[in-house]
């Protein structure tokens, strides 16, 4: 077992941090409070090669390893987790194409991400359904070889600015997941209409709109996953994708911890600086640990992908305990600041609203329970004989 990063992997974590600290940090309450798109600072990280992580060399991305992918987040969501969830939107919209597109499709699309500087985004969300995806109503109808797409998708992150989205839709409701299919679908093509950007608690750097399909054809080209294939792919995406959002996390929660504790070194209470109270001094612990086993479970689970093993679970695992430790450390943050936490003042509030979504989105911190409780339940090997079967003495 190896607990150190390479001497690659360091680089790799200092440059985004230099990146985070030069370019995002000095913006990030601007875009907070405009709800504006970072069009420019999600520009630079494409430039300086922090966009695309996990494409393939041969389609001329950095091709970074899911673990190397999670350092890099950590850093940039650390500086602001609403434009980390814009830079790294394109890593989820690629995936699909990484896992289960052809080489054409590879060639034509994922070199056009990096060479072209083009946004791509991932929709398998509707109005009246997220978390149970194999629910959706949006209809895939066949025309011969093509595709015909009708129906709304929301939530659509970067939506508004994509140059494509994948769009996941069903030939048949009553099918359930058997029906569902994935499209790569250029967002100017005819009957493709993108929404307003929707307002946020939260990460409102971020864009999120509504997508709506009317008759939009899709050639036999552009079909990324047939009927079937579809709900898979979206759940292997998810494999990969999960443990970046524990790493989004963690980012948030280490910086709330970092102004708690130039906070509590600052301000004086009773006569004496907050930090020489052991309530305070345990809070600063509490956090301390928990973001550092929110790591290791990221970790852990990124490298399991990377291993090519199966990380179903450990992604579950990672993402909601990291989602969960965000939220408490950001909560306790606002505590140490007391009243002016509660204030604009400082960045913890921001925090605080930022880390929200990430127990909701990439399946709620409930979808990651049911998928661990049912491990648990059915599949895990018991160590010790069963409690009916064991002779007692
Ligand atoms: C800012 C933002 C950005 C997003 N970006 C994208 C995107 O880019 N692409 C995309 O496809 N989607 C995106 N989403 C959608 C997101 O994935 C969904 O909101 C999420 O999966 C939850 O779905 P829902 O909102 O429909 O809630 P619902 O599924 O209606 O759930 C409501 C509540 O019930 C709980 N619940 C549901 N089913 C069960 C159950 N069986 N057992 C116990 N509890 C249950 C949920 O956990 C939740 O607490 C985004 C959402 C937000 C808020």
């Amino acid at each position: 077992m190896e607990f150190t990063l390479t001497k690659e992997q360091k680089a790799l974590k200092e440059k985004a941090r230099i990146f985070a600290i030069n370019e995002i940090l000095p913006v990030a309450r601007k875009y907070d409070e405009s709800e504006e798109f970072p069009l420019d600072v999600i520009k630079k990280a494409h430039e300086l090669g922090l966009l695309n992580l996990s494409i393939p060399k041969k389609y001329g991305g950095p091709d970074l390893g899911i673990l190397d992918a999670c350092l890099v987040v950590e850093e940039i969501s650390s500086a602001c987790p609403g434009i980390a969830t814009s830079i790294f939107d394109n890593n989820l919209g690629a995936e699909p194409i990484i896992l289960g597109g052809n080489e054409e499709q590879k060639q034509r699309i994922l070199s056009q991400l990096i060479k072209d500087y083009k946004l791509i985004a991932f929709a398998t969300s509707e109005p009246t359904m997220g978390s149970d995806v194999a629910g959706m109503k949006c209809r895939a109808e066949k025309d011969g070889e093509d595709y015909l797409l009708n129906g709304t998708k929301f939530w659509v992150t970067n939506g508004g600015f994509a140059d494509y989205i994948i769009i996941f839709a069903t030939i048949d409701p009553q099918l359930k997941h058997k029906g569902i299919c994935a499209f790569i679908v250029p967002t100017d093509s005819e009957g493709v209409k993108l929404g307003k950007q929707i307002p946020k608690l939260g990460q409102r750097a971020s864009n999120t709109v509504a997508v709506v399909l009317k008759n939009v054809r899709v050639k036999k080209e552009n079909v990324l996953a047939k009927p079937g294939r579809g709900f898979v792919l979206a759940m292997q995406t998810f494999a990969h994708t999960r443990p970046a959002i524990g790493a989004f996390a963690i980012g948030c929660a280490r910086s709330a911890m970092e102004y708690s504790i130039d906070y509590a070194k600052k301000r004086e209470a009773f006569g004496r600086t907050l930090n020489n109270y052991q309530a305070i001094q345990f809070k600063i612990a509490e956090m301390y640990k928990d973001i550092e086993a929110a790591r290791l479970l990221t970790y852990k689970a990124a490298w399991e992908a990377d291993q090519g093993l199966d990380n179903n679970l450990s992604s579950s695992i990672a993402k909601a305990f990291a989602s969960d430790v965000a939220m408490k450390v950001t909560m306790e943050a606002i505590q140490i600041f007391g009243g002016y936490g509660y204030l604009r003042t400082y960045p913890v509030e921001k925090l605080f609203r930022d880390a929200k979504l990430y127990q909701i989105y990439e399946g709620t911190s409930e979808i990651q329970r049911i998928i661990i409780s049912r491990f648990a339940m059915k599949r895990y090997e018991h160590a010790m004989p069963s409690l009916f079967k064991r002779d007692r003495k």
